[in-house]
């Protein structure tokens, strides 16, 4: 069995040029979960999956570039030849926020720091992190492979809270050494440093800021990470373990 990753968005605060906001789609023994639907990202998961087999979506947090994109699944799902049900994994907020909030498609299911849920075949574990609105890393665990996925946020919290030893750490990495402390994001040098820290087997760095070359936060990060680092780009697909 195999766990497997593929990035729909990942642009850190707006989506660039011909990108998308924050989404991913995991894909275990025939489950598919989203981790984040953030603007841009509705449209690449159809090319992807039928929205109708979805079985679930985590928000991690009410910031729009990781949510803008319920809204297009709520109206898809609520006028659908047979509509379905599916869970809506997010923290306190996030449902108020929602245009669409009050249709039943969306199964709200409020979770919080350290809370555990099984859902579309896949074990997770939520750890609230260092952002500004209650913002929830997770840890994924299915088809033998575990991921851990930091959401977004500052220094002040760690990869390591997900475990030892992740086969995947695909963590935000916004900007460069150069802005750290600007906000509650990492660098590339900060994320790649608790990457290593927590023993993780591989990391996937993404989030990064539009207007920020691809290239620097890269070459910083595999320079802390003591190894090549992968770089999130929209589509690229990723099988654990
Ligand atoms: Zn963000």
């Amino acid at each position: 069995m195999t766990l497997t990753l593929t990035v729909l968005g990942c642009d850190g605060g707006y989506p660039g040029p011909g990108g998308a906001g924050s989404g991913y789609l995991l894909q275990a023994d025939g489950h598919n979960l989203l981790l984040d639907l953030g603007p841009g990202c509705l449209s690449g998961l159809q090319k992807v999956v039928p929205l109708e087999e979805l079985d679930g979506v985590v928000i991690t947090h009410e910031h729009p570039d990781h949510r803008q994109d319920l809204e297009g699944l709520a109206v898809a799902l609520h006028f659908a030849e047979h509509p379905r049900r599916i869970p809506i994994l997010a923290p306190k907020g996030v449902r108020e926020l929602m245009y669409f909030r009050e249709w039943g498609e969306l199964q709200w299911v409020e979770v919080t720091d350290r809370d555990e849920v099984e859902v579309a075949g896949m074990c997770l574990r939520f750890s609230r992190t260092d952002h500004g609105p209650e913002t929830l890393a997770v840890l994924v665990d299915g088809a033998g492979a575990s991921l851990g996925y930091s959401a977004d946020t500052g220094p002040g919290w760690s990869l390591g809270e997900l475990g030892e030893g992740l086969d995947l750490a695909l963590c935000e990495a916004t900007w460069t050494a150069t802005e750290e402390g600007r906000a509650q994001h990492l660098s590339g040098r900060q994320a790649a440093a608790m990457a290593r820290e927590a023993g993780s087997k591989a990391l996937l760095i993404t989030h990064r800021w539009p207007t920020i070359p691809a290239s620097k936060v890269t070459e910083e990060a595999s320079l802390e990470f003591g190894r090549p680092v992968l770089a999130a780009t929209r589509g690229l697909r990723v099988d654990l373990p």
